[in-house]
């Protein structure tokens, strides 16, 4: 599912793949600090990298990848989990972020499709921040809202419409799904 996203949603031209790094071996979280990376930064297309932070500003991360995609996930748990409408998210290999300030807390769970979730957030203020799939290692998802300048984003997909409340906007210009999209 998540490799189709990618063919969908990847720019022509863009070169993932470049970006990756080597991951590691058990299920440890892909999150990494910035101390134990000690390759040099890369920025994504743009020239420059996406940087964030908590509420409480005690976590901040750096992306250096160019984005797969930006779905708007209308999951019930994506709903609970942000107490919105949806979660808007990042579609970044794993292993791009890196955490340059403080250290994430994260909660682990089911999805509706039964994939195992791992999802980020700050011990301090309870922001919600990554999502990780610990059964496969090639993508993760960064929360929009904690991104400091969203100027350049712009939403790619929109997921799980079955779920998604009467309220919702569901933008009619980029693909739609009402699950998960389409393996
Ligand atoms: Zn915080
Ligand atoms: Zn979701």
């Amino acid at each position: 599912m998540l490799k189709r996203i990618a063919r969908l949603f990847m720019k022509e031209g863009s070169d993932l793949s470049d970006d990756r790094s080597p991951l590691p071996s058990d299920t440890a979280p892909t999150i990494r600090s910035t101390s134990e990376n000690a390759a040099p930064k890369k920025t994504g297309k743009s020239g420059r990298a996406l940087t964030g932070a908590c509420l409480c500003g005690t976590i901040r991360y750096r992306c250096r990848a160019e984005p797969a995609a930006f779905i708007n996930c209308h999951c019930k748990d994506c709903q609970r989990c942000t107490g919105s409408t949806h979660a808007p998210v990042l579609m970044v290999p794993s292993g791009s972020v890196e955490i340059e300030q403080g250290e994430t807390h994260y909660f682990e769970n089911y999805g509706t499709d039964g994939t195992f979730v791992r999802r980020h957030f700050c011990p301090g203020c309870g922001s919600q921040m990554f999502t990780e799939l610990p059964d496969q290692d090639e993508w993760m998802f960064i929360k929009v809202g904690s991104i400091d300048d969203v100027s350049s984003l712009s939403p790619t997909m929109t997921a799980w419409t079955d779920s998604a409340p009467h309220f919702s906007h569901i933008p009619d210009h980029i693909p739609a799904f009402p699950k998960n999209p389409p393996a």
